[in-house]
């Protein structure tokens, strides 16, 4: 049986109010609440958007529970397996597997299978969606991005490559936080931001490469650079609790071994190759409470100050009177200030619009979310295993696990469990593990390639994970994606059975 194609478009009336409802202290309409002002440099259309795609699409998943909860008290009715899948299709937005449910009268709804499937479904219907009609308006085909782009090669970047934390509280850096479109940058999460400097050189290797021989996106005799952030995070209200795992919650030693990490990177382009060759670095730090960024201002001769960075918040507060232009004024202001040392023009107009983007950030959490997310800590919806994730853009909805193998990432997935029994063990629901590896099409062999690789990550986490397989509170679905084409996700294999023939 196959779900329907696409989510609804609008939650409708669901029994229960959501997690994050449930979660938002001084929200939108919140009773006693002041009206919230806009910012004069808020871009509140694309605010609009990107809360009533948030809605949307955690809104499915949050409304699984509240489903299954009424499935639990209508179970005994006569009519239960067609009522149960009316349900299902008009709050969720597909249908549950028939043989289960018929299977009700003799063992009851069996409830950590329903749920995983739904979270699995919602996954798929996630993925067809952010594929099909490009919500987040990021696509190398919308004409949005088409212009960034340009304006990127203006200040003097033919590619943007940023590594934040692998933490979920970060999912949405480059399409929320920083509003960026998401065609236009290089995104590779790592735990505490630590990305592989091996494998960016490789990147950097082709994408050079392509200018040499394409002129894409622009002539290697251009005088432009590709330019390597690094996303380090701190949380405000709980700094020592609720800051990057990876480093202890030490926002210190975040920085610091972000900015070690870019240090050696570039150190690395400059050894190995010859002419010149260098990239531009960024640093940047982000508040999970807030979104608000800080950013370490790069001087032209690349030293970082660790020390000093210009404070998105503050700027947020010191302009929120100031008419759009005053406030531009005053972020370029700021940022000038801030570079240790003559700052490069280009970069500088670059960080002055990401603290401009950040500011209608700052406003939708304040507009939306009271000033700061209620859920400061772990609240991912599904552990996201592999290499791939390219539509995941929301807080808070996937733990990373990136991975070629289980070996090499076994702590950051051991520390993904963990989090998981807290949030769904406990509560005797299972934990829902999407293994994903995508592969480029045009190269013989990759697709099987891809297949075999999920295959063997799936048997890996199934001997780690034995305990909790066994019990039915471990379910996996294993995914793969052609990169090379504009396709969704597609479903190899789940541990949920398709028909109760072949349960195994
Ligand atoms: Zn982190």
């Amino acid at each position: 049986m196959r779900g329907a194609r696409t989510l609804p478009q609008r939650p409708l009336a669901p029994t229960a109010p959501s997690r994050r409802q449930l979660q938002r202290p001084g929200g939108a309409g919140g009773s006693g609440s002041r009206p919230h002002r806009a910012h004069p440099l808020t871009d509140q259309r694309e605010n609009a958007l990107l809360i009533d795609y948030e809605e949307r699409i955690k809104g499915c998943f949050d409304r699984i529970v509240p489903l299954l909860q009424q499935l639990a008290s209508l179970q005994r009715e006569p009519d239960f397996s067609a009522r149960a899948q009316e349900l299902a299709r008009a709050q969720l937005g597909f249908s549950l597997p028939q043989f289960v449910l018929d299977q009700t009268w003799v063992e009851g709804l069996d409830m950590k299978r329903l749920y995983a499937w739904c979270v699995f479904r919602a996954y798929e219907a996630m993925s067809r969606d952010f594929f099909g009609h490009d919500p987040l308006r990021g696509a190398r085909s919308h004409e949005r991005t088409a212009a960034m782009g340009n304006t990127l090669l203006e200040q003097g970047f033919h590619l943007l490559d940023i590594s934040p934390c692998a933490d979920g509280r970060l999912a949405h850096t480059v399409s929320s936080v920083l509003r960026l479109p998401y065609g236009l940058v290089r995104r590779r999460s790592h735990a505490g931001a630590m990305f592989d400097v091996s494998r960016s050189v490789k990147r950097w290797v082709g994408t050079e490469h392509r200018r040499f021989r394409e002129s894409v996106p622009n002539a290697a005799t251009e005088p432009t650079s590709y330019l390597k952030v690094v996303v380090y995070h701190f949380s405000s209200r709980d700094p020592s609790h609720q800051g990057c795992a990876a480093h202890g919650s030490d926002d210190a030693a975040a920085a610091a071994a972000g900015l070690q990490r870019l240090q050696d990177f570039r150190q690395a382009i400059e050894n190995g190759f010859c002419c010149g060759a260098s990239v531009d670095l960024l640093l940047i730090g982000m508040d999970t409470d807030t979104d608000a960024i800080r950013v370490h201002v790069p001087a032209a001769d690349h030293v970082i100050d660790l020390l000093h960075w210009v404070d998105g918040l503050a700027l947020y507060e010191d302009s929120s009177s100031l008419s759009p232009q005053q406030g531009r004024e005053l972020i370029a202001q700021r940022v000038a200030e801030a570079c240790p040392g003559q700052c490069d023009e280009g970069m500088q107009r670059f960080i002055a619009l990401l603290l401009e983007h950040n500011i209608s950030q700052i406003d939708l959490v304040r507009s939306h979310f009271g000033g700061a997310y209620s859920d400061a800590g772990h609240a991912e919806r599904f552990i996201g295993v592999g290499i791939g994730f390219k539509e995941v853009h929301l807080r808070n909805l996937t733990y990373f696990a990136h991975l070629e193998t289980v070996e090499e990432a076994a702590s950051d997935l051991d520390v993904g469990i963990k989090i998981f029994r807290g949030l769904n063990v406990s509560r005797g629901l299972p934990i829902p593990v999407v293994i994903r590896f995508d592969y480029s099409g045009s190269i013989p062999g990759a697709r099987e390639r891809a297949i075999a690789d999920c295959e063997r990550v799936r048997e890996a986490m199934h001997v780690r994970y034995g305990d909790l397989c066994d019990r039915g509170l471990l379910h996996t679905l294993l995914s793969i994606r052609d990169r090379d084409r504009g396709e969704p996700a597609e479903t190899i294999a789940m541990s949920i059975p398709l028909a109760p023939e072949a349960a195994h």
